[in-house]
């Protein structure tokens, strides 16, 4: 079993690492004092993971005598609006859920990122803790305080940096996952590779790394990120390489032909060609990065020709745009990242020149 600890502006969590641990979440609970005797536990979970694995939790917390309920959503990023939102705060004033009482997040992304921002606003704030069951929220949203919900103008639009109390993953329930769910965290695990750790990315192109040991190296790299810049104004930024054109790829689908870590897989590729023809990287490192997303079965590129006027303009109008320029995270090298401002009216030739560049 493997701990990080990570230091926010409000004090500090832990976050475990390691294989069947989720029937020890009471003693977890227990051991960094996180609540007392008489603190009620909400599991919020969906539909999928609970009947996997709410037992577990909810019995691990009862041997502790602890008093649990139980809110079970729909799965998918469809429930992840006010209304969902709304739910929760009425069944938590039904059931008198107080300042003492505690959330805990049981499931993917989706149920993370929901139940965080659940506990930052009901009663102006009350404990939560996460225990993510995909590969994508143990790697990267189970970690960092970024909680949320979309709007039906765009994803994400409402939320709060809200730390929780204490994160468990446990990577014996990764093995549960269906497969596309499973590669669309790859998707993210190969970033971190890509813009932190020539160390991770060799050993996944080696496949030379142990499911838990992928974990925490992951978790470890996310944790460093998010203590040097919590709130995100600066280096946090680093963690959207590859999202940049990856967003745009998913609305231009209109989120239907590819997943987010397949967008986040192809937009990676655009970001080494464009690195590369901004005469920051060698041809090699395109061909690095194709093979491992080969390896893990996530595409390379959308498979037909985009109409990249389009494309550049969802870019320039995402969240990431500062007056005409949109700040690209690129890479030198596996590990050596810079940040490029590019202009947004330059895009669309820029686009067309990758799409030039590697011929499938
Ligand atoms: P998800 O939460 O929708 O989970 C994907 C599917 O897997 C769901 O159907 C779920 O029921 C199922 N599932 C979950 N765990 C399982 C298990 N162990 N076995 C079998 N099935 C299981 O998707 P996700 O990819 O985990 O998360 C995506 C969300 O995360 C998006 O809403 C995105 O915006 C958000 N996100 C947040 C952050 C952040 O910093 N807060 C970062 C990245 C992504």
């Amino acid at each position: 079993m493997k701990e990080i600890k990570l230091k926010h502006f409000n004090g500090l969590y832990n976050i475990y690492i390691g294989e069947n641990r989720i029937e020890w979440i009471g003693d977890y609970i227990e051991n960094n004092g996180i609540t007392n005797k008489k603190t009620k536990f909400c599991i919020i979970s969906d539909d999928i993971v609970y009947p996997l694995y709410g037992d577990i939790v909810k019995k691990s917390l009862e041997n502790k005598k602890f008093h649990v309920k139980h809110y079970i959503l729909l799965h998918g990023e469809s429930q992840k609006n006010l209304n969902t939102v709304s739910e929760i705060y009425n069944y938590l004033c039904e059931n008198q859920f107080d300042r003492n009482d505690c959330l805990i997040a049981l499931g993917g992304g989706v149920v993370g990122d929901i139940t965080g921002f659940a506990a930052a606003t009901y009663l102006r704030g009350i404990k939560y803790i996460q225990i993510p069951t995909t590969l994508l929220a143990q790697v990267d949203s189970s970690v960092g305080g970024k909680t949320g919900v979309d709007l039906p103008y765009g994803k994400n639009l409402v939320g709060a940096f809200y730390q929780p109390q204490l994160v468990l993953c446990d990577t014996n329930v990764l093995r549960s996952l269906p497969e596309n769910i499973y590669a669309d965290g790859m998707g993210e695990v190969i970033k971190h590779g890509c813009i932190k750790s020539q160390e991770l990315f060799d050993a996944l192109m080696n496949k030379t790394i142990s499911l838990t040991d992928m974990v925490y190296q992951n978790v470890k790299i996310k944790t460093d990120v998010v203590m040097a810049d919590e709130f995100e104004t600066g280096e946090r930024a680093v963690l959207n390489f590859g999202h940049t054109v990856g967003h745009a790829i998913e609305k231009y689908y209109n989120f239907s032909k590819f997943s987010h870590g397949q967008s986040v897989a192809v937009g990676m590729v655009y970001a080494v060609k464009i690195s590369h023809i901004l005469n920051l990287c060698g041809y090699d490192l395109i061909e690095k990065i194709i093979k491992i997303l080969n390896i893990y079965s996530l595409p390379i590129n959308t498979g037909e020709k985009t109409d990249n006027k389009n494309l550049a303009d969802i870019c320039g109008g995402d969240k990431k745009s500062e007056n005409d320029f949109i700040k690209f995270v690129l890479l030198e090298d596996i590990g050596k990242y810079k940040f490029v401002p590019v202009n947004k009216y330059e895009l669309t030739d820029l686009l067309d020149k990758c799409d030039k560049l590697y011929k499938l």
